[in-house]
């Protein structure tokens, strides 16, 4: 359906994404490298053209690491930005803490599962009920649960309200890691200090480690799973 966007820039696609969508798409940050360079991106368009100005959201999950809070400072002190912050419906944490536990994410997939739908998944959908599009960060070469997707796809979602059909963009879909970083030095964009300790990829706190010479990207995040299992549900069609 949009396979002519594929051969589009990154800067490109954004560019499609606002004029066509204006306030109905957002950006989702976790403020990793890829978020970071979008929004260095999304800065620059906006203030180049006359395209809507761009909305981020980011969900803080209760167990963000505090690099991470620090970063969110720093992005919104040199873009002069607003975020739009989700947090996780507070009955829910404390009905799930109280049953299983502050660490559940250890004891079993289906726990772990749990913790994410709940800090993560469920304030996802609350964005996503009020949209028709948003814009990821993420990189076929990220991890195997993501080697086919493309620069923009829709995709079926079930949000607060029904079923609902969203278009996700992701405009760095085709870049390599070091293009990402090459990006980020020579444009000074801030980033999360934890990517100097080999921390490539950045979730919460209990549930992200760093990696060793020669292990995969991702192999941080979730690292007692298997790597079919690593995500969150963030980015599950359903
Ligand atoms: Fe919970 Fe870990 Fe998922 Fe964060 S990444 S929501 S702490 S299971």
């Amino acid at each position: 359906m949009y396979e002519e966007l594929e051969n589009l820039s990154a800067e490109e696609i954004i560019k499609w994404a606002l004029e066509k969508f204006k306030d109905r798409v957002v950006l989702a940050s976790s403020f990793g490298a890829e978020d970071v360079v979008l929004i260095d991106m999304l800065s620059k368009i906006s203030q180049q053209s006359t395209v809507h100005s761009p909305r981020i959201f980011t969900i803080d999950t209760g167990r963000l690491p505090q690099e991470t809070y620090d970063v969110m400072d720093r992005i919104k002190e040199k873009y002069n930005i607003k975020f739009e912050v989700y947090f996780p419906d507070y009955k829910q944490v404390e009905d799930m803490v109280s049953q299983y536990g502050f660490n559940l994410f250890y004891k079993s997939i289906e726990l772990r599962q749990l913790c994410c739908r709940i800090r993560k998944v469920e304030p996802l959908k609350r964005v996503l009920s009020n949209v028709d599009a948003w814009i990821c960060g993420l990189r076929r070469e990220q991890s195997v649960t993501r080697a086919e997707i493309k620069k923009v796809e829709s995709e079926l979602r079930t949000t607060n309200y029904e079923k609902q059909t969203i278009i996700k963009i992701n405009p760095l879909v085709d870049w390599t890691e070091k293009q990402v970083w090459d990006y980020i030095r020579k444009n000074e964009v801030p980033y999360n200090a934890l990517h100097d300790k080999n921390y490539p990829s950045i979730g919460c706190a209990p549930c992200t480690r760093s990696i060793k010479p020669g292990e995969d990207i991702r192999a941080g995040r979730w690292w007692w799973e298997t790597p079919d299992k690593k995500e969150c549900g963030l980015h599950k069609k359903s």
